[in-house]
């Protein structure tokens, strides 16, 4: 499983990282989304990745399987 975002619709709310601090990030700006992991999110951070993505009220996080 892996983790796209899409940076056009991100507002850097945060919930996301708030959601799954392990899986995501901010920008020093606090301005945009960081996917910690470039390819594959551990499968024991999985389910945290997956709450996370549902956090996002901007729908800017995918799953990709
Ligand atoms: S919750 Fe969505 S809009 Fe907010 S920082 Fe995370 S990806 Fe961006």
């Amino acid at each position: 499983m892996r983790v796209v975002a899409d940076l056009d619709k991100c507002q850097g709310h945060g919930l996301c990282r708030m959601s799954a601090p392990d899986v995501f990030d901010l920008t020093v700006d606090e301005g945009q989304v960081i996917v910690k992991f470039d390819g594959e999110i551990p499968a024991e951070l999985e389910d945290a990745a997956a709450l996370g993505v549902e956090s996002c009220p901007e729908i800017a996080l995918s799953i990709v399987e």
